[in-house]
């Protein structure tokens, strides 16, 4: 390691360290696991990236075939997507610039945080809307790469939809660029004579040839992040490779810059807030919302409630609030609730915009006439006084991954989804099996899209505890498929998911997974154990212990 850290730090422009404290530090990501990288490596500028590639494709043909790099960025991925034993490639200290705005898209660097991405699009009026729960965290490399979405997505669709191209150091340490191709455009790559031209034919030949397979094995849910996205790469018509880069974890390439085709936020909205006494009618009420078409419809459950009111100084903070008083008084709905009819189980969130506040409000009540009969309360809030249920929404996860130090929050089912038909269905058997294991766990999510995040509050040292874990992702993600749902609608597969993508695709899909991976990284450079190739016993041995 001392001979290639010397080497590198001869070739490279960029820092390289291996202090412990920094490797301490990039051994986790917000998933259940840990591993220790040997080098942590920011990269100047994309010629640094080509070195790196370059040197770490030709050391491994020599003696050190452990070699490997992985692109990170904020690192709050859930699954254990930026985690490695070798080189992590850290694209946030030099890659977080903007390099062009337009009239509907901006052109940046992945390493760039969301935060400050929104920040320039707002002041043009416009946003990214598959922005997550972790904006105020994430970057925009990390969300392409892991396809990622959030409150917006029920009307807006995830990440893949506003990729409209991607620079990508690729494995013969050179950088493409990926786009849509039309059929003309795709001729003439496929008669290139290069590594270019042999990546777009031997893609063409797999998506041509399996595009019946392909097509079918894609899961009938609104949003999905599991596997790779070969559906999205050919439909006849258009060809795009950039579809692939899309949620692959950086398993098949670097993106070195983006380009996202981003949209007007509408100007109205209003907030239909339903709190539920019980389970038993969400449902119902569900579809019946659905049918008014929200923008978004998100929920939260008691646990989390629970949790804004014990942390409350730091949802102020959130809320930007400083005077008790007013903060008290943005809880009086729930407070009032709790003392006539008991604490809500769930709070459903449905958001209703549109450029014309009347006809918003008309939806909004109209919404909650057809449903009031089935909930506990319901209330119509305007864009100030919604901003309270939005924070506690997003940052349930957050909070309780801050304040609770016995207990870890275990994301392993933390992303299924099915469509919301199944619900009725769906739910009553999730909660039979939830209940045998008796967790404590939070539900929060994207109740439109039927996605679920489920975390359980889990100590980690515990034999008996780890034991759970296997063994009730099995159970959840096959009850999942039986609705024909994923087991990742947005936070990808990682350590966590990628043993059990067989389950959700089959053998046959799965080997066309792994010859995506052979066609780009033959040779193992990127992000090994992602997306193909690793066990359940990886998985296992490498879960945090503290
Ligand atoms: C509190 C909290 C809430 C969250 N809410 C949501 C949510 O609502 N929706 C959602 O989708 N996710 C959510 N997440 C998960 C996570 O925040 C997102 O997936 C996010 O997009 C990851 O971005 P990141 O910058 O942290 O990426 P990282 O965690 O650093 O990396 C994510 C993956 O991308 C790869 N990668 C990073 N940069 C590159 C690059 N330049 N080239 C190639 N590959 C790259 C990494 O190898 C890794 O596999 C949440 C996480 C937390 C902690």
């Amino acid at each position: 390691l001392h001979e290639i850290k010397q080497q590198l730090q001869q070739l490279l422009e960029g820092e390289i360290t291996n202090d412990p404290a920094a490797l301490d530090t990039y051994s986790r990501d917000a998933s259940i696991f840990q591993v220790r990288p040997e080098l942590i490596i920011s990269p100047k500028h994309t010629a640094d990236i080509k070195k790196l590639v370059q040197f770490v494709a030709k050391h491994k043909h020599n003696k050190h075939k452990g070699l490997s790099i992985t692109p990170r960025a904020a690192g709050t991925d859930m699954s254990g997507g930026p985690l490695s034993d070798s080189i992590i490639l850290d694209m946030k200290p030099h890659f977080h610039e903007i390099l062009k705005v337009g009239a509907d898209f901006m052109t940046v660097q992945p390493g760039i945080y969301y935060r400050d991405f929104e920040k320039t699009s707002l002041k043009h009026h416009l946003i990214l809307p598959s922005y997550t729960a972790s904006k105020e965290l994430c970057t925009i490399g990390g969300m392409i790469a892991n396809n990622a979405a959030g409150e917006l997505s029920l009307s807006y669709g995830q990440t893949e939809r506003y990729v409209k191209k991607l620079k990508v150091v690729l494995a013969d340490g050179n950088e493409y660029s990926l786009h849509p191709l039309n059929k003309r455009q795709l001729a003439d790559k496929l008669k290139l004579k290069t590594y270019e031209g042999e990546i777009y034919r031997r893609v063409f030949h797999l998506v041509e040839k399996h595009q019946q397979v392909i097509q079918a094995a894609k899961p009938q849910v609104s949003k999905n992040s599991a596997g790779y996205l070969l559906w999205n790469v050919w439909d006849g018509k258009t060809f795009d490779l950039a579809q692939l880069m899309v949620g692959s974890q950086g398993t098949l390439g670097v993106i070195t810059e983006a380009t996202m085709e981003l949209v007007r936020p509408k100007k109205h909205s209003r907030l239909l807030v339903i709190f539920l006494s019980d389970l038993k009618d969400l449902a119902t009420i569900v579809n019946k919302v659905l049918v008014h078409k929200p923008e978004s419809f998100e929920c939260y459950d008691d646990q989390t409630l629970g949790l804004a009111f014990k942390f409350l100084p730091e949802i102020a903070k959130l809320l930007k609030i400083k005077n008790l008083f007013t903060l008290a008084r943005q809880f009086l709905p729930e407070l009032r609730l709790i003392v006539t009819s008991g604490m809500p189980k769930l709070v459903l969130l449905a958001q209703f915009t549109g450029d014309s506040a009347r006809d918003v409000t008309k939806q909004a009540e109209t919404a909650q006439r057809d449903i009031a009969s089935f909930a506990q309360q319901t209330i119509i809030t305007d864009k100030h006084d919604s901003k309270k249920y939005w924070v506690v929404r997003r940052e349930s996860f957050n909070l309780l991954r801050h304040h609770v130090h016995h207990k870890h929050t275990a994301p392993f089912i933390d992303d299924i989804i099915v469509n919301p038909v199944y619900l009725p269905h769906f739910l009553p058997r999730l909660d039979a099996i939830m209940d045998d294991y008796h967790l404590t766990y939070t539900i929060a999510g994207h109740i439109g899209n039927g996605n679920f995040h489920i975390f359980p509050l889990m100590d980690m040292t515990d034999p008996a505890t780890r034991k759970i874990i296997p063994e009730l992702s099995e159970r959840v993600f096959r009850l999942v498929l039986e609705y024909k749902g994923s087991i990742a609608g947005e936070h990808n597969d990682g350590i966590v998911r990628t043993p059990y993508l067989k389950m959700q695709y089959g053998p046959k899909i799965c080997a066309l997974f792994e010859e995506v991976k052979d066609i780009f990284d033959p040779y193992r450079i990127f992000n090994p154990g992602k997306k193909v190739e690793i066990t359940k016993r990886y998985a296992l041995d490498h879960f945090i212990d503290t």
